[in-house]
């Protein structure tokens, strides 16, 4: 296989990033990777307030205080005591891991051996995406209260040129269905995924179960309903193991 081209980025240097919480190894629970042992490392800070965002603690200056500040040496260097010097896949999350420069993180972490994937929604383009091994870009439906600026998706796709790339979409209602749609036209050449939407942002109370089975066998009967054959519907699968606990 052709070696993929990673694009020059400057570094700068020893910046402290905003780091909400390294855990791990675990596995990821959606996406491209599902099943993948990984750690993940949540940024704080985000552009977006969804109505239903479950990691407001990631988001809101209000948490920011909460927030350890950390070099990408230090943060590696937890990573490594997670998993006792081994090469791992990273999972960035936030918040919007893309309001960081992430470029001296993934630099360092890919001399290390690790491999890196990471989720955004899109709405702000970075040239250092193509450090990374796998993107997923979650454009937000109607339900989230957030307008997608389908310009900036656009560029994100194009800044993570060469690098594995699909499209997540959480849905809540039909409207969200009606906009998974028109994203499957627009990007027909992205796998696209689907997931059920899970507004219990409580991490203590108990996730309904059979609630979120019955919304997956509704959705799967949308897409059956609609002939669309090429898309992937996957549950949370952390979700369903752990419920909405954080550092798992
Ligand atoms: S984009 Fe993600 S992290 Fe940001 S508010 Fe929406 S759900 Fe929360």
């Amino acid at each position: 296989m052709n070696e993929v081209q990673r694009p020059e980025v400057e570094i700068a240097k020893s910046k402290t990033l905003r780091v909400v919480e390294i855990f791990g190894p675990t596995i990821q629970g959606e996406g491209a990777y599902i099943g993948r042992p990984t750690v993940f490392v949540r940024f704080g800070g985000c552009d977006y307030r969804c109505l239903w965002c479950d990691t407001m603690h990631a988001v809101g200056k209000q948490y920011a205080h909460e927030w350890a500040k950390m070099t990408a040496v230090e943060i590696l260097a937890k990573v490594d005591e997670l998993t006792n010097g081994a090469p791992i896949l990273i999972t960035i999350s936030g918040g919007n891991p893309a309001i960081q420069q992430l470029e001296e993180f993934l630099t360092l972490g890919r001399a290390k051996g690790h491999t890196f994937s990471m989720e955004t929604q899109g709405s702000v383009p970075k040239n250092w995406f193509g450090l990374l091994d796998q993107l997923t870009l979650s454009p937000k439906p109607p339900s989230s209260g957030e307008d997608t600026d389908w310009a900036k998706l656009d560029a994100c796709i194009a800044a993570a040129e060469g690098v594995q790339t699909s499209l997540k979409v959480v849905i809540f209602d039909r409207a969200d269905f009606a906009y998974a749609r028109d994203v499957a036209v627009r990007y027909p050449d992205l796998p696209l995924f689907l997931s059920i939407g899970n507004d219990d942002s409580d991490p203590d109370a108990p996730v309904d179960k059979e609630a979120l089975h019955a919304k997956m066998r509704e959705l799967i009967d949308w897409a059956v309903d609609d002939k669309w054959y090429d898309v992937t519907i996957l549950p949370q699968l952390h979700v369903l193991l752990w419920g909405n606990q954080l550092g798992v």
